[in-house]
């Protein structure tokens, strides 16, 4: 990740202003969140969030009691400020869904084609397997030459029972089927990848909302590529318009993801990044914690 560059220029721009410092309290505050929007912006945070964000940074240090921008403690402030505000964005306000042991737990993924969808439904096939949840994987991806074997392949590897089907192209059947079959043999965790395609055509959206309807899903996550940039807060809203999903898998954050699109499509559909991928193996994933994420963007 190049996170951690924003860290480092949002602490010269502090350094700076405070030993540049005016005579004038507000004048040095405002040339110091000049350079702390320009950071934002260029890791690709969100330019509304971002006036949003130094407009609270703002107040907070202008209400401050001390001002005085030449000592130790203004500077630690200034830090805890930025910190505390970017948590605030990255957490979203609604609480995930938890699979519970002895129900039968749904989980459908939805997400462009490439974000790392059916890598991640494995990596939470295993999550899931390993807290001893009894837990299968369905295929509805139809559309995609090879997704079944891709599916396949890592079902097998990681030992995840899989369901999918080679003749069959109709992708609500397919996972119609493969729930069904899955719920009967009691499993608790059933997880059901999605076709992805390359642009949001309109006949995708369409088919989410038919395989949503026919498996019920207790809950819906939406795969985002960390490394998308600003088209992530555009891209969730579309896939929340349709799918109403309650959770974000937020992948390849070990590539050079710059993190702010993912703080946009957070704040942009107030759902909550549950996991991280980072890496292509199954274990190169975490659970994903706010105040580590802003850390790590702080460097
Ligand atoms: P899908 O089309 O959305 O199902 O995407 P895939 O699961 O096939 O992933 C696309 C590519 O991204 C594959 O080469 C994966 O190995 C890779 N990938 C998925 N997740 C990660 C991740 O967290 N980090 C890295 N570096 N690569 C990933």
């Amino acid at each position: 990740m190049v996170l951690a560059d924003l860290g480092k220029r949002i602490n010269t721009a502090v350094n700076s202003a405070l030993s540049n410092s005016q005579d004038d309290y507000t004048t040095t505050v405002d040339v110091m969140l000049k350079s702390i929007v320009t950071a934002l912006l260029e890791s690709d945070v969100n330019i509304k969030l971002v006036f949003a964000l130094r407009n609270n940074i703002r107040t907070s240090l202008l209400d401050s009691k001390s001002r005085s921008i030449d000592n130790a403690q203004t500077k630690k402030l200034i830090q805890k400020t930025v910190f505390d505000e970017l948590c605030k964005l990255v957490d979203g306000e609604t609480e995930p869904y938890v699979p519970k042991k002895r129900k039968q737990n749904v989980i459908m993924f939805v997400g462009l084609q490439g974000s790392g969808k059916t890598t991640s439904c494995t990596k939470l096939a295993v999550y899931y397997s390993k807290r001893g949840f009894k837990t299968g994987l369905v295929c509805a991806d139809t559309f995609r030459a090879g997704a079944f074997d891709q599916l396949k392949q890592n079902a097998i590897k990681a030992r995840i029972p899989f369901y999918g089907s080679y003749t069959e192209t109709d992708p609500v059947k397919v996972a119609q089927e493969g729930v069904a079959k899955f719920k009967k043999e009691k499993f608790e965790v059933i997880i059901v990848d999605t076709s992805g395609r390359h642009r949001q055509e309109e006949e995708l959206f369409q088919e989410m909302v038919e395989i949503s309807q026919v498996v019920k899903p207790n809950q819906t996550i939406m795969v985002l590529d960390a490394s998308i940039g600003q088209a992530a807060e555009q891209q969730s809203k579309a896939f929340k318009d349709s799918s109403d999903f309650g959770a974000i898998i937020l992948t390849k954050m070990d590539s050079h993801a710059k993190g702010g699109g993912a703080i946009s499509a957070v704040a942009a559909t107030k759902t909550p990044i549950i996991f991280i991928g980072t890496g292509e193996h199954v274990h190169d994933f975490e659970k994903f914690s706010p105040k580590s994420f802003v850390s790590k963007l702080l460097g």
